[in-house]
């Protein structure tokens, strides 16, 4: 019952030590899935490379592991997928597949731009899992800059309202990890 994820690692393969940005109990804490029993949402916010995706991954294996049904998507997907079930005139049934599951991680907010229709296809999603069910969500851009990844600013404050209503939110910073560990072996060679 994997479900998507882009790969599988687990909160004990995340080196904190790298990772002084964040508070290890307050992460260890959502281990606990009392987020889920809260309809709460989980958000990481940085750079590229700095383990947002790792830390989302590892939340998304304890819940499948305790039997809650978990999707994971990038924002560029959900969005695709739904604007293609629209136009097969079968959004209805494409939405309810984003809102049923337990927990609905969405990947990459803020890459690309969201023109007004991908724009509303996002709010539908979060609008109906509004106090129902958690999203993780990361991100690269903070809340400010949402402005500038939907174009239209009354979707975008209707969408953070609800969003950040019941959130935890996860600062990151620091270098990338990938390029950390590309330097470490340009340095063994
Ligand atoms: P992001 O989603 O922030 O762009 P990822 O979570 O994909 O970054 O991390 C990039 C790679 O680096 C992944 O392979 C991830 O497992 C690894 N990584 C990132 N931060 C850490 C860390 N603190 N400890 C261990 N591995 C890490
Ligand atoms: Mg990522």
């Amino acid at each position: 019952k994997l479900s998507k994820l882009p790969f599988r690692k687990t909160l004990d393969e995340f080196d904190f030590t790298v990772q002084p940005s964040i508070d290890e109990r307050r992460v260890k804490e959502l281990m606990t899935l009392s987020f889920l029993k809260n309809h709460e949402n989980p958000i990481f916010l940085g750079p590229p490379g700095i383990g947002k995706t790792h830390l989302a991954v590892s939340i998304g294996l304890q819940a499948i592991s305790h039997g809650y049904k978990t999707y994971f998507i990038s924002a560029h997907d959900l969005v695709s997928q739904l604007r293609k079930a629209d136009l097969d005139q079968k959004l209805e049934k494409k939405l309810r597949s984003f809102v049923k599951p337990s927990l609905l991680i969405i990947d990459e907010m803020g890459y690309m731009k969201l023109d007004n229709h991908s724009a509303h296809y996002l709010f539908q999603v979060i609008a109906r899992r509004y106090e129902r069910g958690s999203i993780i969500l990361t991100s690269n851009k903070s809340f400010g800059e949402w402005g500038d990844i939907i174009g239209d600013p009354v979707i975008a404050t209707a969408m953070l309202d609800r969003l950040l209503h019941h959130s935890r939110i996860y600062n990151l910073n620091g270098e990338s990890y990938r390029m950390k560990e590309k330097k470490l072996q340009n340095e063994k060679q």
